[in-house]
């Protein structure tokens, strides 16, 4: 089921989303050759307890799992496209970083990812960067009373194909509200006019993650996934309500002046 939400509650996910959208800038900034995801999950924890919020990922033990999510940040490397534990490994030159984290601000959840090039990148990996990024940026334009989640999907799944990047399989973006994960399930492919039609009121989590490789991921013991092939990934998301003006994106960074 999916639970709207009123304006007060999308204002408060607001409010807590620019929190995120700062420490992910943040983090985007101290994200360089020679410094660790240890730290940078550190800094993340920080960040979020002192703007009185609390991190979303911290302990959070999906149904099934067997212990609880040790890190505030999920810091993905490379092959890595989700869920990715941060180490006491340096950042190198040529890496790209995932940064997902999400927090919970007055009773509600926001969640939020960015890749970064560390050092110097090749263009091929600049351009699945970017490609991931406007593909949720064209996603986003699709939201609009009325239309569909198979909308969002085809938008983000056209942006894939048109530039030879795999969509990672299986894995999607997700509604979130009082709960981290909601129904329903943002799916990254999709067909115009199918699925549950979007309402005012909805909140959700797009998150389009693609592969240079083929699509096929693996899960690894620590619970992160990663391509099957080795190929490198990249990830990008938004929460986004749904409003009568079309999309608001509740996790946009500060403006930088
Ligand atoms: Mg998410």
């Amino acid at each position: 089921m999916i639970i709207l939400k009123t304006p007060e509650e999308i204002e408060i996910m607001a409010e807590g989303g620019r929190i995120l959208g700062g420490i992910l800038l943040e983090l985007e900034h101290m994200a360089q050759v020679g410094i660790s995801t240890k730290e940078l999950d550190d800094v993340a924890y920080e960040m979020i307890m002192s703007a009185h919020a609390k991190p979303a990922f911290l302990n959070y033990r999906p149904t099934g799992a067997k212990r609880g999510y040790p890190a505030t940040l999920c810091a993905s490397l490379n092959d890595g496209i989700v869920h990715g534990l941060p180490s006491k490994r340096l950042l190198r030159s040529g890496d790209i970083l995932k940064l997902d984290l999400g927090l919970r601000y007055k009773g509600f959840y926001s969640d939020a990812a960015i890749t970064v090039g560390i050092g110097r990148i090749s263009n091929e990996l600049k351009n699945l960067i970017a490609t991931t990024k406007t593909a949720l940026d064209s996603s986003i334009k699709e939201i609009k009373i009325g239309k569909t989640f198979g909308d969002i999907g085809f938008a983000i799944m056209q942006t894939a194909k048109k530039n030879g990047f795999s969509i990672a399989e299986g894995l999607t973006g997700h509604g979130i509200g009082k709960g981290l994960h909601e129904d329903p399930y943002v799916l990254n492919f999709g067909e115009h006019g199918k699925g549950e039609v979007l309402e005012e009121g909805m909140v959700f989590a797009i998150e389009p993650m693609f592969i240079a490789g083929n699509g096929a991921i693996r899960e690894l013991l620590d619970g992160s996934y990663a391509a099957k092939d080795g190929s490198y990934a990249a990830h990008f998301e938004h929460t986004v309500a749904v409003t009568k003006k079309g999309a608001r994106i509740l996790t946009q960074r500060p403006n930088l002046l």
